[in-house]
């Protein structure tokens, strides 16, 4: 039977433009359908603005930290709507680059639904396909107590008009965590509700509380434990009952309670494609899904939700269907980063997690940054390798502290390739760098497992 495609991509994300590029270069004929916006959630509503967000909460301080330096540099005001549109400028020519790289392929600006396992309806138009993947994505979890339509999630973040003074962050995962120190560096009082004791539950201890104490050092009021029972408008302004009790008064409420793989009216069924009871697509090793010749990648499969993890996939599918094989990536140990205030770097298992497989090392330090010993802002950087006993093998290291994302890349590719805690101590540091403590700590500050 001829389709009228080799293989059609349900998603122009990061994962499906990567999948549609790399096959379309192996002579496939290609489609993609993107309903909202070429590059998806990373490059339009995620880690790309975030990051340019972050770093204009970072001149805040910088400001600030300059005086003991000798620096007299007045406080300054910041201009949301200003920052908000050379932003957007940004974003709309990453968006035209990531249109352009589908340039090989037929790109449809439409919302793709499955009629059966080879055909789709493209914008009311049938398109049909040997194979098909599906690259939706994911969507902000919207939540459902009284009064939840008062809320924002990080979609609407990235376009308020203004920044309101007073913000009520719930949920202490990735996105909570960095929003709630963009808010408080660019001026907004926040306070952070978590359900936990610390935010960014799975993450090392040591890390957690770390960055909880440089949060409140901040000025973010930190609600522990503590949940929402409603949220009632007063004027402009939202009441947030929590359920013991307390009462937080804010003028905005922005909700970071997890994400959903995005299957919702996709048509799944008409394709037999299974789903796990939160609608996430089941994918085996090689990103196969219940129907023979439907794939999945990405946040759709909810597993490893990174918009490198959903490249890596994407590109080893496109090489195995249609190149020479597939190009192998090392999913185990993915090393990723926080972009809170300081940032977390971590890659491999935890303390916790180590500590269950047998006797583990850990050599810990936590010292004040170069910089901060001038600028007087207090503020401490934490560094812990985690070493399994027996092999002597680093088998995880985790940093909150500036630039502790840039430092764990280079670690990762030392822990990958296994290397042992005598390779790191052989190691010369570079001097002064906080990252040559990686390769100075000589003490074991305990014994677990
Ligand atoms: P996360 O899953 O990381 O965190 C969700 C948070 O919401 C957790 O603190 C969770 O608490 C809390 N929560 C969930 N449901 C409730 C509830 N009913 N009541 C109270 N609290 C609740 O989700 P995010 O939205 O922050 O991020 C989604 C994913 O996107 C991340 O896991 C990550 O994979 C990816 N991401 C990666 C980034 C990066 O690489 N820098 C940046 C942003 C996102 P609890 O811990 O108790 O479950």
């Amino acid at each position: 039977m001829a389709y009228d495609f080799d293989v059609f991509v349900i998603g122009g994300g990061s994962g499906g433009v990567r999948f549609a590029r790399m096959a379309a270069g192996h002579g496939a004929k290609v489609g993609v359908a993107e309903e909202r916006f070429w590059g998806g959630t990373c490059v339009n509503i995620g880690c790309v603005p975030k990051k340019l967000l972050v770093m204009a909460a970072e001149y805040g301080a910088a400001a600030a930290d300059s005086a003991g330096f000798g620096w007299d540099v007045p406080a300054g005001t910041h201009d949301w709507p200003r920052l908000i549109a050379a932003k957007n400028k940004e974003i709309d020519r990453l968006n035209g680059a990531y249109k352009r790289l589908m340039a090989t392929c037929t790109s449809y600006e439409a919302r793709a639904t499955f009629l059966d396992a080879h055909t789709l309806d493209v914008g009311g138009q049938r398109v049909t396909a040997e194979r098909i993947v599906i690259a939706t994505g994911g969507r902000p979890v919207r939540p459902t107590f009284p009064g939840a339509e008062h809320v924002i999630v990080s979609d609407d973040a990235f376009y308020l008009p203004e920044l309101p003074k007073r913000i009520a962050v719930l949920g202490g995962g990735y996105i909570a965590v960095e929003f709630a120190g963009i808010f408080s560096g660019l001026g907004a009082k926040v306070d952070l509700v978590i359900r936990q004791q610390l935010p960014l539950r799975g993450f090392d201890e040591d890390i957690r509380e770390g960055l909880a104490e440089a949060m409140e050092t901040q000025g973010i009021t930190i609600h522990r434990g503590k949940t929402v029972a409603s949220i009632e408008p007063i004027g402009d302004a939202k009441r947030v009952h929590l359920a013991d009790g307390t009462m937080i008064d804010a003028d905005l409420v922005f909700s970071a309670l997890g994400r959903h793989a995005y299957t919702q009216g996709l048509g799944l069924d008409a394709a037999g494609v299974e789903t796990n009871g939160f609608g996430a697509v089941t994918v085996n090793a090689e990103s196969q899904t219940s129907a023979s010749n439907i794939y999945a990648i990405g946040d759709v499969t909810d597993r490893l939700n990174l918009t490198p993890v959903a490249i890596a996939e994407g590109h080893s599918l496109a090489d195995r269907l249609y190149g020479a094989g597939p190009r192998k990536w090392d999913l185990d140990r993915v090393a990723t980063a926080v972009f809170s205030s300081p940032p977390i770097g971590t890659v491999g298992l935890t303390e916790a997690e180590a500590a269950k497989g047998g006797p583990t090392d850990i050599y810990l330090t936590k010292f004040t940054p170069m910089r901060h010993t001038l600028s007087g802002r207090t503020r401490k950087t934490i560094m812990k390798l985690v070493v399994d006993q027996a092999t002597q093998k680093v088998v995880g290291a985790h940093m909150l502290g500036e630039d502790a994302a840039e430092i764990l890349q280079g670690l990762s590719i030392a822990i990958n390739a296994g290397a042992t805690k005598a390779d790191f101590d052989r190691t010369v540091g570079i001097h002064p760098t906080a990252a040559e403590e990686f390769v100075t700590m000589r003490t074991r500050a305990r014994v677990v497992g």
